[in-house]
């Protein structure tokens, strides 16, 4: 039997953090055997908030990174498909019809696309931007992807997918599966700063690809109970960042809960237990370091993974979309005036020989 399929990626904004991790690439990582996996790197995406020249110019070296992140973490190419969105010419036109299907008050409603603006201090909504879940859903349906793996933020625009597929199937016909949405264990990883989720665009991220004296620093400089003005003042533990990433990171829970207990009573300094987490960050990181550091040095590899990958999606968005419009009657009004023009053509000719 086939394999069901899986669609997911990332902009490339920048490299990634932890919050890709626990949001996203564990999943993937994991489910590369189970599935067939399409990795998406979004760069047209990254149009939406970012589309001068200077950010396009930059989008070529963030490909290179984030593929390279994507290697670290234990995607092996050898059986995942990563491919460049906008090399997808089919994925264009699949857009288009899809804006058929939902409305704009519908669209407008999602708290994620409002918050991307805010972040990018861009004062108006832009066109683009409202059209990003639709976009998506063309990246999702593209290889009739059953399962998208996510973080929490990207969670209603999955919802979306599943609508327009809906409606797609409704109108002309079972064309699309209906991708369910898979979260992390870790739905939304908070920023260092402890004020919002993790973000390559928030400068509050811990990065993959962060030497030992970054993440030391980092950490060192992260929110905490802003009531501990000395070590002797009880603290609280629930919902601080610091914590959090101990949870998540550190795998000596032993070693954990006593610091929460001190934490609790007013016997431990906040150095103590942030000089802990970068120890437990950094044993986190090290092998992701140094598989990258491997792959850096091959010369073109990543060029030839994202051109391989490429070819391959190629080959799927053309099959998908040629049955998208045969079902919905649209690649017939061409094939019948093409026809028979070409037959009345054939006639005179024959006739002027
Ligand atoms: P940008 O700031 O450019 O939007 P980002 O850091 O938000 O970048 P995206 O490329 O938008 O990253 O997201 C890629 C994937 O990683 C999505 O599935 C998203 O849900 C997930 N993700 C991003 N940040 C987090 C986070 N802090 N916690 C959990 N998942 C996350
Ligand atoms: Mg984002």
């Amino acid at each position: 039997m086939e394999k069901k399929r899986i669609l997911t990626g990332d902009r490339p904004t920048g490299k990634l953090h932890l919050g890709h991790y626990v949001g996203s690439l564990i999943n993937r990582v994991k489910l590369q055997e189970e599935y067939r996996c399409f990795f998406i790197i979004a760069d047209l995406h990254t149009l939406t908030t970012r589309p001068s020249k200077e950010d396009i110019e930059a989008i070529s070296t963030n490909i290179r990174e984030m593929t390279l992140d994507y290697l670290a973490c234990g995607i092996d190419p050898g059986k995942s498909v990563i491919y460049l969105q906008s090399a997808i010419h089919e994925v264009y036109e699949m857009n288009l019809f899809f804006e058929m299907l939902i409305t704009v008050p519908r669209l407008q409603r999602l708290p994620s696309l409002k918050e991307m603006a805010q972040s990018e201090n861009l004062k108006e909504m832009p066109f683009g931007l409202l059209g990003y879940p639709v976009l998506q859903a063309a990246d999702i349906l593209m290889p009739r992807a059953h399962l998208v793996p996510v973080g929490k933020d990207n969670e209603a625009h999955v919802e979306l997918t599943r609508e327009i597929a809906k409606r797609f199937n409704t109108l002309y016909g079972e064309v699309f599966p209906i991708p369910k949405v898979m979260v992390g264990e870790v739905p939304t990883l908070v920023g260092t700063d402890g004020k919002a989720k993790m973000s390559k665009s928030l400068g509050n991220a811990i990065l993959l690809s962060d030497d030992e004296k970054t993440v030391q620093k980092k950490v060192f400089n992260m929110y905490t109970d802003p009531k501990r003005i000395r070590a002797d003042i009880p603290g609280t533990v629930e919902g601080n960042p610091v914590f959090i990433y101990h949870d998540v990171f550190n795998p000596d829970k032993e070693e954990v809960e006593e610091l929460k207990q001190r934490y609790r009573n007013g016997k431990v300094g906040d150095v103590e237990v942030k000089e802990k987490l970068a120890i437990a960050l950094n044993a986190f990181l090290d092998p992701f370091r140094e598989k990258r550091y491997i792959y850096a040095q091959q010369k073109g590899y990543v060029d030839e993974v994202i051109y391989d990958g490429t070819m391959i999606m190629r080959e799927e968005a053309k099959k998908t979309l040629a049955e998208m419009k045969k079902a919905m009657g649209i690649s017939g009004i061409w094939n019948r005036i093409s026809r028979k023009a070409e037959d009345k053509k054939k006639r005179q000719k024959g006739v002027m020989v």
